[in-house]
């Protein structure tokens, strides 16, 4: 199988699984979104989800988040890990939004990649969920599940992502990084793949 087939395979059979996982950050705006990817690097979904509420509610918009102290902004993301990092990203990336881009959360990579706190995965997960443009996110995990697949060849989400990206169709890209996330949280973990039971094992090139 080419490795184009081979991507598309996956994709469909990690599709028939489970769906079109929705993005598991809660958000209405894309700012909001922007927010809750800085506050996930290192940091489970859930436990994002659960400051968000307060956050959104006082700090929802680029001017508000803008307007506080980055203590200010600790103090409600404090359970957080890495809190303290992450406030003066969101108010450095919020104030930047406001002065250099007129108050909208930019809609490319070149112009996301300049705001604190974002690199390629923040910046590709807010192009295909907020803005409807494709965006293949790679992290860690993601890369791991592709080379242990044996679609990815470097062990590095930049190159996975660079894979992906050139073997399989644009339409596809955000879907399927939710469908690998899927994967690795309920069958293969970093630790522990449940092999026996996934409906990839044909296909994979891991061996235990
Ligand atoms: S066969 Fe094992 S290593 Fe390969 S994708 Fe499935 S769970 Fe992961």
């Amino acid at each position: 199988m080419r490795k184009s087939e081979k991507l598309k395979f996956i994709y469909d059979r990690l599709k028939e699984l489970y769906g079109i996982p929705e993005c598991p950050l809660k958000h209405e705006t894309a700012f909001q979104l922007l927010t809750a990817v800085v506050l996930s690097a290192q940091c489970t979904d859930v436990r994002v989800n659960l400051v968000t509420p307060e956050l959104f509610a006082k700090y929802g918009t680029p001017e508000k988040m803008a307007a506080a102290a980055p203590e200010e902004i600790a103090g409600v993301i404090r359970s957080v890990g890495l809190y303290q990092t992450k406030s003066r990203s969101l108010h450095g990336l919020a104030a930047m939004i406001v002065e250099r881009f007129g108050g909208e959360v930019p809609r490319t990579m070149a112009e996301l990649l300049m705001l604190p706190g974002v690199g390629r995965k923040s910046a590709n997960v807010l192009l295909g969920n907020a803005f409807g443009i494709p965006g293949f996110p790679a992290d860690t995990h993601v890369q791991r599940l592709l080379t242990r697949l044996g679609v990815a060849s470097k062990r590095d989400p930049v190159m996975a992502e660079r894979e992906v990206c050139k073997n399989l169709a644009p339409e596809y890209w955000t879907d399927f990084s939710h469908l690998l996330i899927t994967h690795g949280r309920r069958c293969c973990s970093a630790r522990n793949p449940e092999c026996g039971r996934c409906p990839l094992r044909q296909e994979c090139k891991f061996e235990r």
